[in-house]
């Protein structure tokens, strides 16, 4: 035992044996605790806007009455007509799967722990619109079962559309999301309830812990706030930072446990601006530093941002829109630079020991014949091209193989994946480092009996 034996003199005699079966066993403890912690890495599928209102809603089963109020158009049947009329006509038989398109079967292919949206539509039939203001989406409650069809664990709610059909709008919204068990985030029935965060449990792999939250400058009313008495949605104010990221912390601490992955999901920053603000970049880095959150999945520019990695922990500024009805609509001058139709949809792994993202992978997509379809060539080209330009002013880049953008790291002149360099591919180098190691340690301590001792090590004296 211990490598040490006491002898009958009183002397202690070493026992090599002993000593090889303790660090054999070490070795193989290391193998299989940095195995286990290779498996146990949880993939996170993230998305920015998923908008099935207004023309999607009209070519989805159940849909609500087309009139809308003080839109740009008064027909929400306009906006599919629209994109009829660029791209051609749509399935005679359209199901409640139809808008993921080819983001289902990249979604089987990837096989995400967890799935995080930001719903930026309402979920009612409610006539009350919210009164002065020019864009309302709302979709048919029978069409949270298109959210299902994709596996959505989560509705991120906190965005400036939640509201669009007031009050009872948003109620409606609230119920018909709890009666479908699907969690959502960011809003609720009172402040208590707009703070919570939703919890979820990743078999023998962790926990992840979403909150939802918006901000003005997300085009969200401030009259959306919700109070201890009212409805609505968690807005922050980033006038006093150190306070708010302070509260955000008391809140995180109320429910963290080791190895919690925690989610801040925010809908900010303006539309159609490619860069963030100093004062969101703040945030940011106190939300993580202070707060202990890992990961912000940040939304409402409605096209993609750059990414940062900031102390391992992952940054996404504006993730853009993944489902919208804009492919027909004629796009002013100024947005067009922007491309709102090509998208990313964001797979994110994480090691909940760390809360460090360890390798980041991005499918370029595009909307078209209003579903989701892979990028074409040359919404890829321009994707890969517009993502390294952005994450490069961010410190890293982004690597393209043909069918998926990988976040990369750049520091001292040299790429790399990430603050640690260990990503998938590093860790499973590790492990059969490791394994090897053991091998030559035991081939070199049992060297007068190599194959016999390593095969038996008992008999090794
Ligand atoms: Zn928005």
């Amino acid at each position: 035992m211990f490598g040490v034996t006491p002898s009958v003199t009183g002397t202690v005699v070493f026992n090599r044996s002993a000593t090889l079966t303790l660090v054999f066993h070490w070795c193989l403890v290391k193998a299989l605790t940095m195995a286990a912690a290779l498996t146990s890495i949880i993939r996170v599928f993230l998305v920015g806007d998923v908008m099935i209102g207004r023309g999607i809603d009209q070519i989805l089963p159940y849909h609500c009455k087309p009139w809308m109020y003080r839109d740009f158009r008064n027909d929400s049947r306009e906006y599919a007509q629209l994109a009829i009329d660029k791209n051609g006509p749509l399935p005679k038989e359209i199901g409640m799967d139809y808008v993921w398109g080819d983001a289902l079967q990249i979604l089987q292919e990837k096989q995400p722990d967890f799935r995080l949206i930001n719903l930026e539509t309402a979920i009612t039939t409610s006539e009350t619109a919210w009164l002065g203001k020019r864009v309302q989406y709302r979709t048919h409650p029978r069409h949270v079962e298109t959210l299902q069809a994709a596996g959505v664990d989560c509705c991120v709610l906190s965005n400036n559309h939640v509201l669009d059909w007031g009050y009872p709008g948003l109620a409606e919204t609230l119920t018909t999301l709890k009666k479908a068990n699907m969690k959502y985030v960011g809003a609720g029935e009172n402040i208590f309830e707009a703070q919570k965060p939703a919890i979820f449990e990743i078999p023998n792999k962790g926990r992840i812990v979403v909150f939802g939250a918006c901000h003005t400058s997300g085009l969200v009313n401030e009259e959306w706030n919700a109070t201890e008495t009212k409805s609505g949605v968690n807005l922050l104010s980033f006038e006093d930072i150190p306070y708010v990221v302070k509260q955000l912390a008391d809140q995180v601490k109320k429910v963290e446990k080791p190895g919690d992955i925690v989610i801040l999901s925010i809908h900010w920053g303006p539309n159609y601006k490619w860069l963030s603000s100093p004062m969101e970049r703040e945030f940011a880095h106190a939300a993580i530093d202070v707060a202990g959150v890992d990961v912000i999945h940040g939304h409402s520019s409605h096209h993609v941002k750059g990414i940062e990695v900031y102390n391992g922990k992952l940054i996404m500024y504006g993730c853009g829109d993944i489902v919208s009805d804009y492919e027909g609509t004629p796009t002013p001058l100024h947005k067009r630079p922007f491309h709102n139709v090509r998208s990313l949809m964001y797979f994110a792994d994480i090691d909940p020991l760390t809360g460090e993202v360890v390798d980041f992978k991005m499918i370029p997509t595009m909307m078209k014949n209003l579903r989701v379809n892979r990028a074409d060539e040359e919404a890829s080209s321009w994707l890969y091209a517009k993502m390294s330009e952005l994450c490069e002013e961010l410190g890293g880049g982004v690597q393209w193989d043909g069918s998926e953008l990988r976040l990369v790291l750049q520091s001292g002149g040299t790429t790399h994946f990430f603050t640690q360099g260990i990503g998938w591919t590093g860790s499973a180098k590790c492990t059969i480092i490791l394994i090897l190691l053991i091998f030559v340690l035991t081939i070199i301590a049992c060297k007068s009996c190599i194959f016999r001792k390593v095969v038996n090590l008992h008999k090794c004296r």
